[in-house]
């Protein structure tokens, strides 16, 4: 399952996007204008990125522009209405990794998301790692130096976005966002219960990780100091 986000103004090419994309296992995140994508691509968990040139506001190579400048590497695709090549140069400078022309089949676009995807390998970070704990993000396996975590569908989520970004602190609202695709069973405590038990398997197996809680703020999955 990988999460794309979408920057498309046009409403009707946006929905057949989400819809088609939908249906291939990937979640989309759409956005029809340029600062909402932006904002979520710096502050979220994304895999992929199509972005539309054209967009109201803030424009598209600006918002391609500032994922990079963000230290972000994933594949962007851009979508450009013109066969200019001034916009596709301009975007592929700025850092996006391919581009379309519309008006495009949308089985042009899944294969080159999906070659974008195989492309990045690393950029895609199949391995996350802190300290004993590896997920490899294919296999959606976590592992605790050899030994392999037995976790729920949901735990491997939620472990999953706390590795992503280790260190860093993350409100219940984006794990909900993490864990759900769809607005149900949007229930805050779900989240402490499925920390609380993926808290417990941790321990388990290593002193070495610890997921604090930062009351009102979030969590944040950090390595422990060892004392000799
Ligand atoms: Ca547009």
């Amino acid at each position: 399952m990988q999460r794309v986000l979408l920057a498309e103004d046009d409403p009707k090419l946006r929905g057949q996007l989400i819809d088609l994309l939908s249906a291939r296992d990937f979640v989309v995140e759409a956005f029809e204008e340029g600062a909402a994508a932006l904002d979520f691509g710096i502050n979220q968990l994304f895999d992929l990125a199509v972005i539309d040139l054209g967009l109201p506001g803030l424009p598209g190579i600006e918002v391609v522009q500032g994922l990079r400048e963000a230290g972000l590497d994933q594949p962007i695709l851009i979508l450009t209405a013109r066969a200019d090549w001034h916009d596709k140069v301009a975007g592929l400078s700025a850092g996006a990794d391919d581009y379309l022309v519309k008006p495009f089949h949308i089985e042009e676009l899944v294969a080159r998301l999906g070659a974008l995807a195989r492309r990045a390998g690393g950029g895609l970070q199949t391995t996350l790692e802190l300290g004993p704990l590896t997920i490899d993000v294919r296999a959606k396996e976590a592992r605790v130096a050899a030994q392999r975590l037995d976790l729920t569908r949901y735990e491997y989520n939620l472990l999953h976005a706390l590795l992503y970004r280790s260190g860093q602190v993350i409100s219940k609202a984006e794990l909900m966002d993490h864990l759900y695709q769809q607005d149900i069973d949007r229930d805050s405590n779900v989240i402490e219960v499925f920390v609380g038990r993926l808290r417990r398997k941790l321990k388990q197996t290593t002193e070495a990780l610890s997921i604090e809680t930062l009351r009102g703020h979030g969590y944040r999955l950090v390595e422990v100091e060892q004392i000799e």
